[in-house]
Formats: structure tokens, C-alpha cells, sequence
């Protein structure tokens, strides 16, 4: 059961073969049987789960389903839920129920998805392996000693070890298609502004961008049909017509041009992950491909702006967690600035309150100049590499990760080792580019991803890609020991 795509599911719902009552307390089932081994889940939203799959079948025995009428689906803990505690993997959080849906939330249910729960993750989106989470590490269900990669890395566990058919993500550097990588599965994150972030709790509104985490290309095709779209709630998101993503999928790959940028397998790389993902690539010049020797000269800029940017970003956006309107609240404030000072200490963790201490420091009147208008002229430069690129090759592919998934403790003592995860990434969402990770050939066992980046608003070349890959090879339906 918890092997069939979202296609097979979605027919055999609408042929009765069981009930989405029945899909529900399976994976909810799963869930409680699996789960304590990984950590996975924030919480675990039986009762409400139960309520809509027992609609959603009334729905289909009206004949009226959506698309997804009736499909278990998670969601990452950063997306307001109403009526479901909404953590953000934050003390701060802990007691927080949003009086709404975000809309990716809400268009997900109105296509029918029944919710399971809420995912774990790096607390506020920050960090590349789920260990900043208020509520626990991660395990990576391949190897539970390792991390399962962040900042959605509840999602990318669940996903891989089948305790969720798909779950949603969010990726400001890389926190979709890094866990993906890590967890073998497949995430995509869309252009800038192609998902709504309303709903969506903001670390850095201008690179945050809402996707999904499943096990193939096609999966993510069928939920982002769901998901992806204008929203007059949010000013940033685009305007621009969303295409049939499931439609394309089985586009033909002749002509392709796939750029391979030196300085994305450049000294840094795992050498054995350069040889997966060159065999990866051979396999898409038998399907009809062309590659091409590409440079973006910017790469060594992409993590340092970003660590200037993200956390300027971030430190405005958490302004709001004053210990007053909502989240946590110190005991026994002596004065009002005792209240925000206290409440804020103990409601973020280490990690958060460093980029807020960067953030504030790079847009003071002093330092504005030298490090917050710096970044933003260099990502000007990282964008137009992209630009240049672009105009040479259809789609640019390397890894996603310079490793596979390292084991839990290694690098949280070390944050700039443990920011240099996300090199090939965060480029991408500086230009605002839509990006893909897909699993190829593992390393020792661990899985490896296979990063693809598209122009912009070309989602549906990136599941299409990904879709004819997917066909002729079988690494995206391996599971994890004990997870089958
Ligand atoms: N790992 C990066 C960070 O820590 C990216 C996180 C993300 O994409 N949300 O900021």
C-alpha cells in the first residue's frame, strides 16, 4: 500500500478498492509504529486526519472528488494549520494554534488532501540537517545515525520511510532539495513568487519558496498542480499562468541542453558523488540530451551573500515573537523590557538568535553599507550568471549536496561547515530559479541527489526531466531497510 504513486492511489480511491478512511489508518498506523525511531512527525493530527478522510469519502461515493480527493499528505510545521498546533520547530511556537490555513494548505485541502500531521524541521527553517528542531533531531531512516538533511527533514524522513505518500516543503537555500538528497527522494522547489508563502511562517521573504517532497518526479507533479498559483494574499506571488505539470511529464528529451558548471564539481565535491551523478548524466545523453561545459563564476559569493541576506531577512521577520501578541512568554516579567528580552531568550534557540544577532548587525546604520547593499549588488551578479548560463543550455544539473547524509553531531558545532552544505543550492534561490533533486546511484548506501535548476517559471521541463529519468531507471524506488 504505502508503495503506490499518488496516480494509482488517486484511482483506486475512485474505484473503491478501499476507502480513504481505511489509506488513513494505514499511514497513521505507520506512523505510530515507525515513527519513534526517526522523529519525524511535530505532531500527528489523528483525529482531524480521520474527520476529512471519512468526507473525503463521502465525496468520492457523490462522485464529486478533486484530483486528490481522499490522499494522505503532511505538512512541513511552518505552514499555519487552523485548528493544528503550528511549532516552526520553536520553543517560541510550542503552544501556537493559527487561527487559519496557510494557502498551500488550504488548496491542497479543497483539492481534497487529508492532512496527517505536521512535520518536523530545523527550527524557523534555519539549518541544513533538522538538528536545531525544538522538538529533536531527525534520523535519516537509511542509516538512523546519520541526519536526514534540513530544513524539511521530517518531511523527507516521513516521505522516504513511507509514513506519508508526499509532504510538503520549504527551501530558502536548500531545505527542500537537501533533505530530498539526503533521504533519497524527490523535491522540487519552484520559482520565487509560484507558490503562495501566505500562511507559510516568513524566514526570508525574499528567497522562501514552498514546494514538494515525494517519492518521483510524477508525484510532485500531481501536487503541485494543487499547489502552485497566484495569490491575491500575497504580493510577491507571481501572476503567471500555471501549466498542467502532470501533462508534460512524458515530454520527449531530444535536443536537450544540460549545462554542467565547473564550479559545481570543483574540489569540495565527494569525488564518488561525481561519479554517480556523471553516470546519471550519461543516461540522459542516451534519452536524447546534449551537455556542455557551462561556468558560474559567482559560485563562492552564493553562501556568504546568502549569510548576510538570509539573516538580515530573518532577523526583521522574527521581530514579531515579543513575548506579547503570540508564542512564548517569560513568567514574572519585571517590566516590559524585561518581558521581550526574557521571552525571546528562552523561545529561540542558539542558531536562531545567531542570525538575528548577524541580521541586526549587518542593516545597522554603520554596517548597512558595507555587508546588507554588498550582498545585495553580489546577487545581482549570482542572478545574472544564471542568466548567462541560461541563454547557452536549457537546464543546468550537478549535485545537490558535496556529501551524502553525515552523521547526527558532526557539524552543529561548526556552523560554517555546517553552511557550506548548502553550496549548490542557495545559489539558486538568491536568482529565484526553480531547482530539483532527484535520487541517482547511492554511495555506500546513502543516498545521493541529482540537482536540476530550470529557468524561471519552468517547473513543468524540471518534472518532466526528472519524469523520463524516473522511467528508465529505478533508483527513486529504493526504500530504506525496515521502512519497505
Ligand atoms: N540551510 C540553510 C539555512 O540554514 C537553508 C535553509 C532553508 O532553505 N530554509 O539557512
Amino acid at each position: 500500500m504505502q508503495n503506490k504513486t499518488i496516480a494509482q492511489l488517486a484511482a483506486e480511491l475512485r474505484l473503491r478498492h478501499y476507502s480513504s478512511v481505511e489509506l488513513t489508518q494505514h499511514y497513521l498506523e505507520r506512523i505510530q509504529r515507525l515513527d519513534p525511531q526517526l522523529n519525524s512527525f511535530i505532531t500527528v493530527a489523528t483525529e482531524s486526519a480521520l474527520a476529512a478522510a471519512a468526507q473525503a469519502d463521502q465525496a468520492l461515493k457523490r462522485g464529486d472528488a478533486g484530483p486528490l480527493t481522499g490522499i494522505p499528505i503532511a505538512h512541513k510545521d511552518i505552514f499555519c494549520t487552523a485548528g493544528v498546533k503550528t511549532t516552526c520547530g520553536s520553543k517560541m511556537l510550542h503552544n501556537f494554534i493559527a487561527p487559519y490555513d496557510a494557502t498551500v494548505v488550504a488548496k491542497l485541502a479543497a483539492a481534497g488532501a487529508v492532512m496527517l500531521g505536521k512535520t518536523n524541521m530545523d527550527e524557523f527553517a534555519m539549518g541544513s540537517s533538522n538538528e536545531t528542531s525544538f522538538y529533536g533531531a531527525v534520523a535519516n531512516p537509511w542509516d538512523r545515525s546519520r541526519v536526514p538533511g534540513g530544513s524539511s527533514g521530517g518531511s523527507a524522513a516521513a516521505v522516504a520511510a513511507r509514513l506519508c505518500p508526499v509532504a510538503t516543503g520549504t527551501d530558502t537555500g536548500g531545505s527542500i532539495r537537501q533533505p530530498a538528497a539526503l533521504c533519497g527522494i524527490t523535491g522540487i522547489k519552484p520559482t520565487y513568487g509560484r507558490c503562495s508563502r501566505w500562511g507559510m511562517i516568513a524566514f526570508a521573504s525574499s528567497l522562501d519558496q514552498a514546494g514538494v517532497l515525494a517519492r518521483s518526479a510524477a508525484d510532485a507533479a500531481f501536487i503541485l498542480d494543487e499547489m502552485a498559483g497566484f495569490d491575491e494574499r500575497d504580493s510577491t506571488s507571481a501572476e503567471v499562468a500555471v501549466p498542467d505539470y502532470v501533462d508534460a511529464l512524458d515530454d520527449d528529451l531530444h535536443g536537450l541542453r544540460i549545462g554542467l558548471p565547473k564550479e559545481y564539481f570543483a574540489a569540495g565535491l565527494d569525488s564518488r558523488i561525481a561519479t554517480v551523478i556523471q553516470d546519471a548524466i550519461k543516461e540522459y545523453e542516451r534519452l536524447g540530451a546534449t551537455v556542455h561545459d557551462i561556468s558560474l563564476p559567482n559560485t563562492p559569493l552564493a553562501v556568504p551573500v546568502y549569510y548576510v541576506v538570509a539573516p538580515a531577512e530573518c532577523s526583521s521577520n522574527l521581530a514579531r515573537f515579543d513575548g506579547v501578541r503570540y508564542g512564548h512568554r517569560c513568567d514574572n516579567p519585571l517590566d516590559l523590557q524585561d518581558l521581550y528580552t526574557r521571552s525571546r531568550a528562552e523561545g529561540f534557540g542558539a542558531e536562531v538568535q545567531r542570525r538575528i544577532l548577524i541580521g541586526t548587525y549587518v542593516l545597522s546604520a554603520g554596517y548597512y553599507d558595507a555587508y546588507y547593499l554588498k550582498a545585495q549588488q553580489l546577487r545581482q551578479l549570482i542572478a545574472d550568471d544564471f542568466k548567462r548560463a541560461l541563454t547557452q543550455v536549457d537546464v543546468i544539473m550537478g549535485p545537490t549536496s558535496p556529501t551524502t547524509a553525515f552523521p547526527l553531531g558532526a557539524k552543529n558545532t561548526d556552523p560554517v561547515a555546517m553552511y557550506l552544505n548548502d553550496i549548490y543550492t542557495i545559489a539558486t534561490n538568491l536568482a529565484g530559479l526553480p531547482g530539483m533533486s532527484i535520487p541517482v546511484a547511492p554511495v555506500d548506501g546513502l543516498p545521493v541527489g541529482l540537482q536540476i535548476i530550470g529557468n524561471y517559471f519552468e517547473e513543468a521541463r524540471l518534472l518532466n526531466i526528472a519524469h523520463r529519468l524516473q522511467q528508465v531507471t529505478h533508483w527513486h524506488q529504493a526504500a530504506p531497510t525496515g521502512f519497505e
